[in-house]
């Protein structure tokens, strides 16, 4: 048993208001699949904040649990299963997948038979506070907002050759979720090409990914829609052809001010808002036989609507994404090549927090002045 400090999420009392303490907990040693995790830092992503905000039971997640799903730390013990990761090993982490399913057996982890409760409920068997109260853990197979985890294999990338120090592994935290979806939504869902005209709305660790990697593979225009003008300003310095303002006074429609720049509507709009009208507006700006990918999460029980006739003619394709259809293994180090090839500018996104002050990291990420906090363990 070792006892370590978490952020634990209870179950909100008011609907959509998350609950998070920082709290003493015990670990069980890890099991065969498993391995324990010093964490030293875990990206916040809006993930966590949506599925510690909603009622137990709602895609049966369950309280009291521990969040975080991006993460970066050294392995302290390991399963005798584990084949990826030695002792003392630094690790990177991402999502969970179970490599059996039809799915997993064709290279789409992010679209695992198991993903739901593998990644969204977690179980309770590998941390609890006492015998009486057992807490949630494995969220994404990780559980990051904890000073150590237990983490199961299949969300651990070995950092061993991919980091100089410790300074980068706290640095390459966030690369298990928001860019590699923003990567993979060009890369992997809409295989973008240089005669690609691309709308990507809402710029935070999604749309700066998608920015950076429609601008590495040439796409011609590259419009991007925020309401935060240093969003904005940055996605122009990443590869930003033309920025929307959604805020700004006279703004009329998305659609109306995409067809400004581009008269016949974009060849591929990705939406990483999750807002109903953006979505509507996305499809509306999207040229024939052009592709609509929904990324970010829109309310619950909103239905898209959609003229079918209307659709069948413009030959458009509507996608859904998760995870950008990566497989972290090779997601992760592709990322980093780019940054150290000076194309994935992270220093401009990442600003670090105390973990304990995760209250502020929260906020700041709300507010769209921090594009990814990431949250520091001390050890
Ligand atoms: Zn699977
Ligand atoms: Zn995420």
């Amino acid at each position: 048993m070792t006892s370590t400090t978490a952020i634990v999420s209870h179950e909100p009392k008011e609907l959509m208001k998350w609950e998070w303490s920082l709290e003493e907990v015990t670990l069980t040693a890890p099991g065969e699949d498993e391995i324990l995790v010093e964490m030293y830092a875990s990206g916040i992503c809006h993930t966590d904040i949506l599925l510690s905000s909603v009622p137990a039971r709602t895609l049966g997640v369950q309280y009291p649990k521990v969040v975080g799903h991006e993460g970066a730390g050294i392995a302290r013990a390991v399963g005798k299963n584990v084949q990826s990761v030695s002792l003392g090993d630094p690790v990177l982490l991402s999502f969970s997948s179970c490599s059996a399913c039809i799915q997993c057996q064709e290279s789409h982890p992010a679209y695992c038979d198991t993903f739901g409760y593998r990644n969204y409920v977690g179980h309770d068997k590998s941390m609890f506070m006492d015998s009486e109260k057992k807490i949630w853990s494995q969220f994404f197979g990780q559980s990051s907002f904890a000073k150590h985890s237990i983490v199961h294999k299949s969300s651990v990338v070995n950092a061993k050759d991919l980091i100089n120090n410790l300074d980068e592994l706290k640095l390459f935290a966030p690369l298990g979720c928001g860019f590699q979806t923003g990567m993979g939504v060009i890369q992997n869902i809409t295989m973008a090409v240089p005669n690609d005209t691309v709308l990507i709305t809402g710029l935070g660790a999604v749309g700066m990914g998608s920015v950076i990697t429609a601008g590495i593979v040439g796409c011609k225009t590259i419009i991007a829609v925020d309401r935060v003008k240093s969003r904005m300003d940055l996605a122009k310095q990443l590869g930003a052809t033309y920025t929307i303002d959604t805020s700004e006074v006279g703004f009329t429609t998305l659609d109306e001010a995409v067809r400004k720049f581009v008269p016949t509507g974009v060849s591929i709009a990705i939406d990483t808002t999750g807002v109903p009208t953006i979505i509507e507006q996305c499809v509306q700006a999207t040229r024939a036989r052009g592709k609509m990918v929904i990324v970010g999460s829109p309310p619950m029980n909103w239905e898209l609507k959609v003229r079918a006739g209307q659709h069948l003619n413009s030959g458009r394709a509507i996608m859904g994404c998760v995870l950008g259809d990566c497989n972290a293994q090779t997601a992760i180090p592709q990322l980093i090549k780019w940054y150290r090839e000076g194309k994935f500018p992270l220093e401009s996104f990442v600003r670090y927090f105390d973990a304990a002050d995760y209250e502020t990291a929260v906020h700041k990420l709300e507010s769209g002045e921090v594009i990814k906090p990431v949250l520091v363990w001390k050890h």
